[in-house]
């Protein structure tokens, strides 16, 4: 049976340190990391991701503001709010809340975020820097996956990791992640030729997808690492539950039967899941230590 991993402990490892780093900024420089996240509307998982992101900045020692916005509010005022909060100098890290109502451009307000506080890393200039290398802030998730694989790999120098997926805030910096790392990546879609095939051939298996268990565990090489994204709700296993609305979680990959093949896994819920919020603290540090010219590293 694949090795577990444990993203759950992990991420409460990673927001220890980053909460030991908080406490000694601000008694060394009086500089206390400040996260805003902007929430349009009242989608209940948005609710949800939201409340979590404040608690755990709060947390951590971080300034934690949440701007509420109505449904009805103008892509004029969510703009001047990001306008505001770029100038804002108690705030270090800006999250608008994805998915935004469909009245309002996302890439606009996404464009909008100065890229020094752009802490989801969506912002084209960071994607930008990303691809050439450069120092940059990076999305949460596929960098959350990229310390998972490293924590459990080491070094992940000539492997074949295939990326299933090409979303630009998981599959693309997911991608470019590994491709720094030293792996040789392939990135599959949904118009990939023989995906089982091209998957089997992979060393590290990057599951991207949001399709529920479409991973079967044939598809898996023996002895690679497999990293699930994918956070799917589905009918409770039980009849009767499931005629009752209870759901349950699962991922892209089908875990039973690829935890039998794989080397290592992540479990969904605990895996990658849990990465996403801890990286985010991570990169608000990140971007607080450089606006003040400190080391960021932990
Ligand atoms: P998107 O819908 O933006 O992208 C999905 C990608 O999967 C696309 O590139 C698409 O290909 C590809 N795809 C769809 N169907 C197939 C198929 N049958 N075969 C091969 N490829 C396929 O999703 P996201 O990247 O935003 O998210 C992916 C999953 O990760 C979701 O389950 C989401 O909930 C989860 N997620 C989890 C997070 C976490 O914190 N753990 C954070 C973000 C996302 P094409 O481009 O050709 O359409």
């Amino acid at each position: 049976m694949a090795h577990i991993i444990d993203g759950k402990a992990f991420a409460g490892r990673l927001r220890e340190r980053i909460g030991a780093k908080v406490a000694d900024l601000t008694a060394r420089h009086g500089l206390k990391p400040g996260l805003a996240v902007v929430l349009v509307g009242e989608d209940p998982a948005s609710q949800v991701y939201v409340r979590n992101k404040g608690e755990q900045t709060h947390a951590a020692g971080m300034h934690s503001v949440t701007h509420r916005l109505e449904a009805s509010t103008t892509q004029a005022d969510l703009l001047a709010l990001v306008h505001s909060l770029n100038t804002d100098p108690a705030i270090h890290g800006i999250l608008v809340q994805l998915p935004l109502p469909a009245h309002i451009d996302s890439n606009a307000v996404l464009a909008a975020i100065d890229p020094n506080k752009d802490v989801d890393g969506f912002h084209v200039v960071n994607a930008g820097r990303l691809a050439v290398g450069l120092p940059g802030l990076v999305p949460c998730t596929p960098l959350g996956c990229l310390m998972l694989l490293k924590d459990h790999l080491g070094s992940l120098k000539g492997k074949h990791a295939v990326v299933v997926g090409r979303s630009n805030i998981v599959g693309k910096p997911m991608a470019q992640l590994l491709l720094q790392a030293d792996c040789t990546v392939t990135i599959a879609h949904s118009r990939t030729a023989d995906l089982p095939a091209l998957c089997r051939t992979a060393d590290i298996l990057v599951a991207a997808v949001g399709r529920p268990e479409m991973v079967k565990g044939d598809w898996v090489k023996p002895g690679a690492a497999v990293i699930d994204v994918g956070i799917n709700r589905v009918p409770a296993r039980d009849p009767a539950a499931a005629a009752a609305g209870k759901t349950r979680l699962v991922g892209d990959v089908a875990y039973d039967e690829a935890a039998a093949v794989a080397g290592a896994i992540t479990p969904v819920p605990g895996g990658v899941g849990p990465m996403t919020i801890a990286v985010l603290l991570l990169n608000t540090l990140t971007a607080a230590c450089r606006s003040h010219g400190l080391e960021a590293e932990l």
